[in-house]
């Protein structure tokens, strides 16, 4: 119940509950840094030791850039930037602590010196996969994410009703967490499960000035579904995939497709390859599009799958001795090779 509490808080959820605490206890400064004085309730010091937990849930999904913090907001799948760079971070990349994301930005780039630590380097990795400039006019937001089995969303709430919590058991949440997942690629997952990307169509729709249609192949708009599973681009890349994990019966047209075949089968190992590879297919997708569109670097379909065989056979290789994953190398290639 407490982390529902740091929920309303955190969402600067319209309630007096809300407006008393921001008032008494934050001052403006950051929920996740502020430290508990003499004075401060049981209750409150209580939703401050709780911090830690609710991090692990509350996520950021960027949309300006204005409002969240650049190094105490979980708005990458690094989780806290200030954890995974260090203390010395803000000095290291000169973004004073209580910086938003957008202060890391000057126009269509990243304004940080040269990574220096392989976390900065993961930082960099993921910061390429981001569109800039960001969309001016999206607020970024927090969004909760439980990763057992159920996905909350609290946004649209907007009174002391949320409080008795309305659980949307989304049916893709076993697609994007289970056992054994990697951040990075399920944190790609995630967002274009929430059909969430930065899509041109998606950009154009929010008043940007920019062309919709597809930078791969021109011919369409670039929707998520487009872009990632009907785009002859894709198909290529796909049509590898389906030769290790098997065709689906037609070809998928929308994203609940994907999700369907992902589950139709009645083996678990099975689908637990097909989610990894759908994983990796997103992501590394989604990373070459982004080379494309902001680097003009064009590689063939094939180039980008044999990053992804890559990919699906070092995850499986680094859990081979975990149950689920132990003949999972066998079927990625025993399929290939029949
Ligand atoms: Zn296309």
């Amino acid at each position: 119940m407490c982390l529902k509490f740091i929920w309303l808080l955190l969402s600067n959820a319209p309630s007096l509950w809300v407006d008393w605490h921001r008032s008494t206890h934050l001052h403006g400064q950051s929920f996740w840094t502020i430290t508990a004085n003499d004075n401060d309730s049981w209750a409150w010091r209580k939703l401050l030791d709780l911090r830690p937990l609710a991090l692990r849930f509350c996520k950021t999904v960027l949309g300006n850039g204005q409002t969240a913090s650049f190094w105490f907001d979980n708005w990458s799948p690094l989780g806290q930037l200030i954890d995974h760079i260090g203390p010395t971070g803000p000095r290291r990349l000169r973004l004073r602590d209580n910086a938003v994301v957008a202060d890391a930005i000057s126009g269509s780039s990243w304004t940080m010196p040269h990574p220096r630590s392989q976390m900065e380097v993961d930082l960099h990795a993921h910061l390429t996969t981001i569109n800039l400039p960001l969309p001016s006019d999206v607020n970024d937001e927090y969004i909760w994410v439980a990763r057992d089995s159920s996905f909350v969303d609290f946004r649209s709430s907007t009174t002391w009703e949320v409080l008795r919590p309305r659980q949307e058991i989304q049916n893709w949440v076993d697609v994007v967490w289970f056992k054994g997942v990697i951040p990075k690629l399920s944190f790609n997952m995630w967002i274009a499960n929430y059909d969430r990307m930065p899509t041109r169509s998606r950009l154009a729709a929010w008043g940007v000035a920019i062309s919709p249609s597809c930078p791969l192949c021109s011919n369409f708009d670039e929707t998520r579904d487009h872009l990632l599973l009907s785009c002859a681009y894709s198909q290529s890349i796909w049509k590898e995939v389906f030769v290790r994990c098997n065709t689906p019966r037609r070809a998928f047209t929308d994203w609940s497709e994907l999700l369907s075949w992902i589950r139709a089968t009645p083996s678990k190992k099975f689908s637990l390859l097909r989610k990894i590879a759908t994983h990796a297919v997103v992501y590394h997708k989604w990373k070459q599009r982004n080379n494309l569109v902001h680097n003009q670097s064009s590689i063939p379909a094939s180039t980008v799958f044999n990053g992804i065989d890559k990919e699906v056979r070092n995850i499986i290789s680094a859990r081979r001795y975990r149950k689920l994953y132990d003949s999972l190398m066998v079927l990625w290639f025993k399929i290939k090779f029949v």
